[in-house]
């Protein structure tokens, strides 16, 4: 019903629709899709309450940029006195002491966080099945998955239970359920989000992302949780991202893709649907260029070592003594440890650590961790070259549509290997985003990919507002 902030921000300014119309909305819609176990915890009268306080700020003058957007937040970021369970067991009864600044920085512009999504647990999956909490399903099909890790935000945003959502994206948990639920997802370069109260999971490849369902509103938020943090050392200090929906001109970008993204293992419909796209774009005057990264053939596979690598050491400090659940039955410390990790943890992150602390042990350092982290440089440096060709890759931001629930959950690899477009941008830190670009013969959601230069969202913004409201098919939720 509130398709977009912009429109929102002035009926609200005019006196069209009070707030607390907003946020009763919203409850209703959360309420209505309960069965697709999308929200971990949902915040009602924090939300009516600031709803009156905003509305009084709005009323004087004094409201924020994002006054009565209503926002739901992925379980791994922190708001202070909230629970985060990270949708682990682990975390179960653990509430946050602070809150992350991505948060932060909404709420200081009047947002109002409804509540908290489920997802993978920890971030790491690809469908939302790893939940300590149950799966998320897919609101085109309840038979399917919505993608992951971000599932929840993802669905959030595509069943309009809110209106945004912030999610993060370490390997595509923003893309690849925007891509499955037929939503816009973002994630901005590594380093221009502060990373200040999100659950470690792989530092250097974490990155906080946006949902939404129009390009303005995914920028706006974008914007507002941007910037310098001295609390996250690996945060940058750029100019703002300054989005103005002028596309007059855009068809000054030179576009590129890859020719072996086109190859075996995407499915035949979205192979399709991406070359229509990029026809379309070429009859429509852009240049297009064929581009060579021949690494990242490599990305799954780099990509699954060094975020292992880096998991295995930031999940250390789940041990049942500071956070969390501690187990009972326990004689020694040790015991201790062991007990409250074996019963705390789920499969994937069990999976996960061991082979993290595999590949970083002595003896195979050199041939696994080290060896993973040259190809991660020499893919970058096929991006940066890449990019002295061109402004934007495309390309598909998944192999396949939503897949069935179940159907790839006892075989790591075939989910690992859903990740093979969305992985490349974390490993090197380049902006991308996926939009939705068509349905499939199933009714189910394409998404596209477009990866920019480093701290060049605006442009990446551009082409997807482009696409979206100027190519046939584009629609936000086509069909
Ligand atoms: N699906 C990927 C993984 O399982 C990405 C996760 C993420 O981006 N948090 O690691």
């Amino acid at each position: 019903m509130f398709s977009n902030y912009k429109k929102l921000r002035e009926n609200l300014e005019s006196g069209n629709v009070w707030i607390k119309e907003v946020v009763d909305y919203y409850l209703s819609n959360i309420e209505k899709g309960k069965h697709l176990n999308a929200f971990l915890s949902v915040f009602k009268e924090e939300a009516l309450e600031r709803a009156e306080l905003i509305q009084q700020k709005l009323n004087s003058n004094t409201a924020g940029k994002l006054a009565g957007m209503v926002i739901a937040v992925k379980d791994v970021l922190s708001l202070k006195n909230k629970p985060l369970t990270c949708a682990s067991k682990i975390l179960e009864n653990f509430t946050a002491l602070y809150t992350a600044t991505s948060v932060q920085r909404l709420i200081d512009e009047d947002a109002i966080i409804i509540g908290k999504t489920n997802c993978d647990e920890f971030a790491m999956g690809s469908s939302n099945e790893n939940s300590a909490y149950g799966a998320v399903k897919n609101p085109y099909d309840e038979t399917r998955v919505p993608g992951g890790s971000s599932g929840g935000s993802a669905v959030s945003v595509a069943a309009d239970m809110c209106m945004t959502a912030l999610g993060t994206d370490t390997g595509g948990s923003v893309r690849q359920p925007a891509s499955f639920c037929g939503v816009i997802g973002m994630k901005p370069t590594y380093g221009r989000v502060s990373r200040y109260g999100l659950t470690a999971f792989a530092s250097s490849f974490d990155t906080v992302g946006v949902f939404a369902n129009n390009i303005n509103d995914c920028a706006l938020v974008l914007d507002v949780i941007s910037g310098k943090d001295e609390m996250d050392s690996t945060s940058v200090d750029v100019p703002a991202i300054n989005y103005n929906d002028d596309i007059n001109d855009i068809k000054k970008l030179k576009i590129g893709y890859v020719k072996e993204n086109f190859a075996e293992g995407l499915d035949k419909e979205i192979y399709d649907v991406i070359n229509e796209k990029i026809d379309k774009l070429r009859q429509n005057g852009f240049e297009i260029k064929e581009i060579h990264t021949p690494h990242s053939k490599y990305s799954v596979q780099a990509y699954y070592i060094l975020t292992t690598a880096e998991a295995s050491s930031n999940l250390a400090r789940y041990d049942g003594v500071r956070y969390g659940v501690r187990a009972k039955e326990s004689v020694t410390i040790e015991e201790m440890y062991i007990n409250s990790r074996t019963e705390g943890f789920g499969s994937e992150v069990k999976r996960r650590i061991m082979l993290g602390t595999y590949v970083l042990s002595a003896g195979y350092y050199d041939a696994y961790y080290k060896k993973a982290q040259k190809v991660r440089r020499l893919i970058k440096n096929d991006f940066r070259k890449a990019f002295e060709e061109v402004d934007l890759i495309i390309s598909p931001a998944a192999p396949s549509d939503a897949f069935k629930i179940g159907e790839k959950v006892d075989d790591p690899l075939a989910m690992y290997l859903n990740d093979i477009y969305t992985t490349t941008a974390n490993l090197t830190g380049n902006p991308a985003i996926c939009i939705p670009a068509g349905r499939d013969s199933k009714g189910l959601p394409i998404g596209l990919q477009i990866t920019g230069k480093d701290f060049d969202e605006v442009s990446v913004l551009k082409l997807a507002d482009f696409m979206i409201r100027y190519l046939p098919g584009s629609s936000q939720f086509p069909g």
